[in-house]
């Protein structure tokens, strides 16, 4: 089943369009957003549908104000943005559903932008509440579907929406995130090789299982790591370490040997006497890290490993920093392993709020195929599942206008 994006759709001149995006963006203690990159992200849609004369409804959550209106968590500072960015005016709701809310949808004008207020003021947004859906349905003729990364969360205005909309479909955004995924994980050109790394094994088990059915090469780093060479024999000192899953660590290495599937761990490391920016440091191949020191980045001969491991992939996919990159002393071995991704010769995709942090940190953002918008959804597309997001996406994505006239 394939999913309908905006541009498939005739007449939207006039139409009302419900456009949930994510602009949960993060705010420092004075409320001022602090990267706007989720907003930037969803402004190709807007334009589009903009261009085409609709009436656009943009509504998010931000935060966690768990089902209460909050007004720590007000959609204000991103209305603000982004009337800033589109430079147009966008008024912002005082609510996301209710009477006042309808008459300002009423009074719309094609071309006129407006803001719903924190969809998880309420309760029934997370609970996929259907009578909460219909609320936010009957604002609009068109559902539009620009939030990636609240896909895997079957919420009201994710999911029940879906049901009550004449017209589901996707943006840009989704667009992108959907052809990437499929270039990298559906039709991969080969050898496809996956990059894990992030501090623990657990939350990603079911990633390197479904990635076991697809990449010729997993190359494992960063705190995961250790779970992994503990289960195969070496001292790792007080590095990280999850226990309870030497043994399902052990067997998804041996799996990936019984496959043909090379599986590639550090050579050597990091280590520091503690966890601590002015810790002591030393380099130290893998079977050496002293019983009381813990390894916190891979070294230098990992790098030209990996690095090499590299050479020949046409595809590349990457999810985790290699080391505790967000010091200083521990950054090397991610921003390494950026620069070796950058400019290898594949195909590259990058998901996880972590290590895109690392890349744009280490500038190399513009030498990335694509980094996805998805931290938890990429993640979860990652381990094969099917989003509930994008599966109502493909079963409602009916029916469109007239397929006669155009968006003018
Ligand atoms: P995750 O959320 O699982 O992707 O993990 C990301 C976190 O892993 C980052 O905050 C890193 O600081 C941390 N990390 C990476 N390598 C290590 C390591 N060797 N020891 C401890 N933490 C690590």
């Amino acid at each position: 089943m394939t999913i309908q994006y905006i541009d498939e759709i005739k007449e939207l001149a006039g139409k009302r369009i419900f456009l949930r995006v994510d602009f949960n963006v993060p705010l420092d203690e004075g409320g001022n957003i602090t990267d706007d990159t989720r907003i930037r992200a969803v402004l190709p849609t807007i334009n589009y549908a903009l261009d085409c004369n609709a009436k656009i409804i943009v509504a998010s959550h931000l935060g966690r104000p768990k089902g209460e209106v909050n007004a720590k968590y007000s959609m204000a500072p991103a209305a603000k943005r982004l009337s800033r960015l589109l430079d147009k005016e966008v008024n912002l709701a005082p609510d996301c559903i209710g009477d006042e809310v309808a008459a300002m949808v009423a009074a719309m004008k094609p071309g006129d932008v407006i803001m719903l207020e924190n969809l998880r003021f309420y309760p029934g947004e997370e609970k996929n509440d259907p009578a909460f859906a219909q609320a936010l349905a009957n604002l609009c003729d068109v559902y539009v579907n620009d939030a990636f990364a609240v896909s895997h969360r079957a919420h009201a205005s994710v999911e029940a929406i879906t049901r009550h909309v004449p017209v589901v479909s996707a943006g840009f955004l989704m667009k992108n995130e959907m052809t990437f995924f499929d270039r990298a994980m559906q039709n991969p050109v080969h050898p496809l090789v996956a990059i894990l790394g992030g501090a623990k094994v657990s939350g990603k088990i079911e990633v390197i299982d479904n990635l076991l059915n697809k990449v010729d090469k997993i190359i494992v780093g960063g705190g995961m790591a250790f779970t992994f060479l503990k289960a195969l024999g070496y001292e790792i000192g007080k590095s990280i370490v999850e226990d309870s899953l030497l043994e399902t660590a052990l067997n998804a290495y041996n799996k990936a040997r019984e496959k043909g599937i090379k599986f590639y761990l550090p050579v050597d490391c990091v280590v520091a006497d503690r966890f601590d920016p002015a810790a002591e440091i030393k380099i130290t191949p893998i079977q050496e890290i002293p019983r009381e020191w813990m390894a916190l980045d891979i070294g230098p001969a990992t790098v030209t490993l990996f690095s090499q491991v590299l050479q020949d992939a046409k595809t590349i996919i990457w999810n985790g920093p290699m080391g505790v990159f967000e010091m200083d002393a521990f950054s090397r071995g991610t921003f390494a392993m950026v620069s070796a991704v950058a400019n290898s010769y594949a195909l590259t995709i990058v998901g996880g709020g972590d290590t895109d942090v690392a890349i744009h940190r280490a500038g190399e953002f513009a030498k990335i195929s694509y980094i996805s918008t998805g931290g938890g959804a990429f993640l979860e597309l990652l381990e094969g599942k099917t989003l509930p997001g994008i599966k109502v996406l493909e079963e409602n994505g009916k029916p469109l206008f007239s397929t006669n006239g155009g968006n003018q």
